[in-house]
């Protein structure tokens, strides 16, 4: 299995020691190891929310014969292991940059495609009665430095003027009192889109509504070989699977040495989370800590929080670039620092939870969705850019659509998402230059806060 990081990011046997898995259950039964010889018309690889939403929409609307094929258990990678944020929008490029490049027209539908992936998150809890703590009306953008509020404020006004999406700018000290305070709070966007939920406890029920709705999930079935001899054949480790169509939905986790399509055109990026012991009301005042919408700040390594239900704070960051055991305590240590040094009143609230999982990034910073020129019958889509909780849903209903509407390969989603994304030169580079770029961005978020 060829893999950018140590094996410790892709161990699929081992549960991380998240607070999602120690407080939301999944019950494995329902997905049974792929065990003997079997067929389908539809085999998905990768039971994230890429996949999950893949089956659903094919077994729900079509009654097609899907099967999906997962290497650990129901919740093991990003989906699982998230931030809980569904929020806006999957691509680091620009408004300005999209607009450059795909123009207005194709930016627009991308835009709308984004919003319509958070109702359609939205609307698949609600539909299954899914229990995920949802929460929030919207999302927030922290300036965390008074350079940076006119252009917060100009993203605001972008989004609004241009895609008609209700955004508001709060000021510093209006934030301080209906937001929170701290050393890097200079004002907020609030965007009327979006929520917080617990990831964990959305895919349990997904995937159970999946199965409800007819298609069969397999659990601890990593593929290990593809064979192509007229059809597909996926085989595992007990068992295989022979099928007519393949969706690869492994994101983060994708095995390069699978299908070769694949190789160099994905770069994945550790994020990584820290959650605090449950706080009094008393504690969340002394930091005037009062909005439960889930909030990005504006560093170029960005720093994502919230205050979760359960009266917790979860942090986040990206950062290490190595993946083992010992770099993870030192990036524990290192957003421990970084929690402190936002919130200097919560310096003696214990940190209960750390753990980390990836979020990939395409050259050519948008996602990428489609099927293959030279083998029309393997479809994909990946690289979020971290903006992945609505944007896989979506991505997921529109490949069913594509599997069972379109003969052509032809499908009306957004320009911005269509086709692999360019291969990376020298692509066993990829963690130097991710390297560069870290190294690029600390220092620059270093630099702005000397002025
Ligand atoms: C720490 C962290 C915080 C994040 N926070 C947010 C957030 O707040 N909001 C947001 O929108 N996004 C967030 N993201 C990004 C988001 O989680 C991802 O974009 C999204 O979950 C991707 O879903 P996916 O289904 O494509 O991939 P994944 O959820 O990674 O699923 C891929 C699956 O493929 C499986 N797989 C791989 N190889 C094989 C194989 N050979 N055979 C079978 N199965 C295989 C893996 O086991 C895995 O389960 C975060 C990510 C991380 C890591």
């Amino acid at each position: 299995m060829k893999q950018l990081y140590d094996k410790a990011i892709y161990d699929f046997s081992t549960p991380i020691k998240s607070y999602w898995e120690e407080v939301s259950h999944v019950d494995q039964a329902r997905f049974p190891k792929l065990v003997g010889d079997h067929s389908c018309d539809v085999c998905v690889i990768g039971g994230g929310f890429t996949g999950i939403s893949t089956a659903y929409h094919i077994a729900k609307k079509y009654g097609g014969d899907v099967r999906l094929l997962e290497a650990g258990h129901f919740g093991f990678a990003s989906s699982g292991r998230n931030a809980g944020f569904c929020c806006l929008p999957a691509t680091k490029l620009s408004i300005n940059q999209l607009i450059k490049k795909f123009g207005m027209d194709e930016t627009k539908k991308f835009f709308a495609s984004q919003i319509e992936g958070v109702d359609l998150l939205a609307s698949l809890i609600a539909d299954n009665n899914i229990e995920c703590e949802k929460i929030g009306t919207g999302n927030l953008d922290v300036a965390h430095h008074p350079s940076s509020s006119e252009e917060m404020k100009e993203w605001g006004n972008d989004l609004q003027k241009y895609f008609g999406i209700n955004t508001k700018w709060i000021p510093k000290e209006e934030f301080d009192e209906i937001g929170h305070q701290s050393t890097e709070q200079f004002g907020a966007v609030f965007t009327e889109a979006g929520f917080a939920m617990n990831p964990m406890a959305f895919l349990n029920g997904f995937a159970n509504a999946t199965v409800d709705a007819g298609a069969q999930l397999h659990s601890h079935s990593r593929v290990k070989k593809w064979e192509r001899n007229g059809k597909h054949k996926l085989i595992t480790e007990e068992g295989s699977l022979t099928c007519d169509k393949v969706v690869v939905a492994t994101n983060g986790y994708t095995d390069e040495s699978l299908h070769l399509s694949f190789a160099n055109r994905m770069v994945p990026v550790l994020s990584n989370i820290i959650v605090t012991r449950e706080m009094s009301e008393d504690e969340f005042k002394m930091q005037n800590y009062k909005t439960l919408n889930p909030i990005c700040n504006s560093r170029e390594i960005l720093y994502y929080y919230r205050r979760m239900p359960s009266n917790r704070m979860l942090f986040g960051t990206r950062g290490d670039t190595f993946g083992d055991e010992k770099s993870a305590l030192k990036m524990r240590g290192i957003m421990t620092n970084q929690f402190r040094g936002v919130f200097p009143n919560w310096n003696d609230i214990d940190i209960e939870y750390y753990w980390r999982g990836t979020v990939v990034m395409n050259r050519d910073l948008v996602p990428a969705f489609g099927n293959l020129e030279n083998d029309k019958s393997v479809f994909f889509s990946y690289g979020y850019h971290a903006n992945g909780n609505n944007t896989t849903v979506y991505c997921g209903k529109k490949l069913a659509e594509m599997i069972y509407e379109s003969n052509s390969g032809e499908t009306n989603i957004s320009k911005v998402y269509q086709g692999l994304s360019p291969k990376i030169p020298f692509g066993f580079l990829r963690l130097w230059y991710l390297r560069i770029y870290l190294w690029y961005s600390n220092f620059t978020d270093k630099s702005k806060k000397e002025i």
